[in-house]
């Protein structure tokens, strides 16, 4: 059999990997044409491809690598704990160390009265596992008809049966025989695409009031929770008007419906404090955690969950895990990423440094001419293209063309940002230093001329 190794020509490798390796989200054509740029190596911000190029992650791989690419500490303390014990689960009475330190630490770290943590091996498993919680929740306080959960349409949730049904993406609606029942979607506070003619602050107000009115519509005894990201981010990091989430904490008050804050994005720094859910100002009923946890070193996600909803779970055999819920490797390694976070000041440098830094020039980005709204916070970003910013106008070509050439020239700048239809999104390596940051916003730039020549 051939050994494959980095050192193989790239088009052997992408040949090899068209055969056999089945892609999330590409098409088999695509892989077949031109082939998938092989990854060879990171560190820090960047990457580095078989063809020996050089590239600023501005995505932090899938929003993930919060502690940067490359820190040894993770892969020594990694080896150690498979060295000392590789696996062994926490089902049926029994524990080990890296589970209880990681779930001590994230009891820490979590506001308020979230003390308690289930683990999964992904944010997709930490979301089915809210579905169960929160219905089993309902049931054990003797309202099992209470079981619908509210979420948002555009939302990205995961990709499993449950989460993909809490997220309201209709291209994974429509494959698969999404949603499951007991699932509904309300608008997104998008105001720059759908906001028509009405201010950002009344468009927030509506767009939460939906809230109000499915709760009505479907009846107030039968609503288990509503779920949403602080800050919407593979939707296209919508950063809703700030008359949005008052409203939505005004509502799931006075209706008692549990409120799940997904932070599997916003959470570990990116929004300039450890939980987005902090910035935006509301105290979750559970969070959705994965991605920043490891910094992507590890898989590993959960949920975090109140005093009072623990409460109520704990004195019924919940029937529910996953043979790596607390997989000690990867909660070993989740705890080193946490450690390095606190030790490097890490959630200090976004919300001081690098957001701030970063931050003044994105927003700058209005000043070029395709470009309408420039929002980010922290060090999640994203810009609308346009061809017209005053009437905020689509563009004549179908929607996400302008946003694919543009993410194309951005990889042929040996940049990486992505596009969600004709929006362009950024969430860099927390750990971005100040020149890095003004050498994106330069490759954006620069990136953005070549689309708009593209499609002049
Ligand atoms: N929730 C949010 C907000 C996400 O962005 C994602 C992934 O992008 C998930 C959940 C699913 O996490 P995973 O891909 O680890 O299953």
């Amino acid at each position: 059999m051939t050994q494959i190794t980095n050192h193989m020509p790239t088009a052997e490798l992408q040949a090899l990997d068209a055969a056999h390796h089945m892609h999330p989200f590409t098409t088999q054509d695509e892989l077949a044409g031109r082939g998938a740029r092989v990854i060879t190596r990171a560190e820090g911000v960047w990457i580095h491809d078989s063809e020996g190029n050089k590239i600023l992650d501005a995505m932090a791989g899938l929003w993930c690598v919060n502690v940067g690419y490359g820190r040894d500490r993770m892969a020594d303390v990694a080896a150690r704990q498979m060295r000392e014990l590789p696996y062994y689960n926490t089902f049926f009475m029994t524990t080990h160390v890296p589970a209880i330190a990681l779930a001590q630490k994230l009891a820490e770290l979590a506001p308020g009265d979230l003390n308690h943590v289930f683990f999964a091996g992904s944010g997709s498993e930490a979301n089915d596992t809210n579905i169960r919680m929160v219905r089993t929740y309902w049931a054990e306080l003797g309202q099992p008809e209470r079981s619908v959960i509210i979420s948002r349409k555009n939302a990205y949730h995961g990709s499993s049966m449950g989460s993909g049904s809490l997220g309201g993406m209709a291209p994974m609606h429509a494959q698969g025989g999404l949603p499951i029942p007991g699932i509904h979607h309300i608008d997104q506070p998008n105001w720059w695409a759908e906001g028509g003619s009405t201010s950002p602050e009344e468009f927030g107000l509506e767009r939460a009031r939906q809230l109000e009115k499915a709760i009505q519509q479907i009846g107030p005894d039968k609503v288990a929770a509503f779920i949403a990201e602080p800050v919407q981010g593979a939707g296209g990091v919508i950063v809703p008007p700030d008359s949005y989430w008052p409203e939505i904490r005004r509502i799931c008050d006075e209706y008692g419906i549990l409120l799940i804050a997904d932070e599997v994005i916003c959470g570990f720094g990116r929004t300039g404090n450890w939980f987005g859910s902090q910035t935006v100002g509301w105290q979750p009923d559970i969070m959705t955690i994965a991605k920043g946890l490891s910094s992507g070193y590890q898989p590993i996600g959960g949920s975090i969950v109140s005093d009072a909803v623990a409460e109520v779970i704990g004195k019924c055999e919940f029937n529910h895990g996953y043979t790596y819920s607390a997989h000690p490797v990867a909660a070993a390694v989740a705890l080193e990423n946490l450690t390095i976070m606190e030790e490097e000041n890490i959630v200090e440098h976004v919300r001081d440094v690098i957001g701030p830094h970063l931050g003044a020039k994105w927003e700058a980005l209005t000043e070029h001419p395709m470009v309408g709204e420039a929002k980010i916070v922290g060090m999640m970003g994203s810009i609308a293209l346009t061809p017209h910013k005053d009437s905020r106008a689509r563009f004549a070509a179908d929607p996400g063309t302008v946003g694919y050439i543009t993410r194309e020239r951005c990889f042929a700048n040996n940049l990486v940002m992505r596009h969600v239809g004709d929006r362009m999104i950024i969430s860099p390596p927390l750990v971005m230093q100040p020149d890095e940051a003004d050498m994106l916003i330069e490759r954006a730039w620069k990136s953005l001329d070549e689309a708009m020549a593209q499609v002049k």
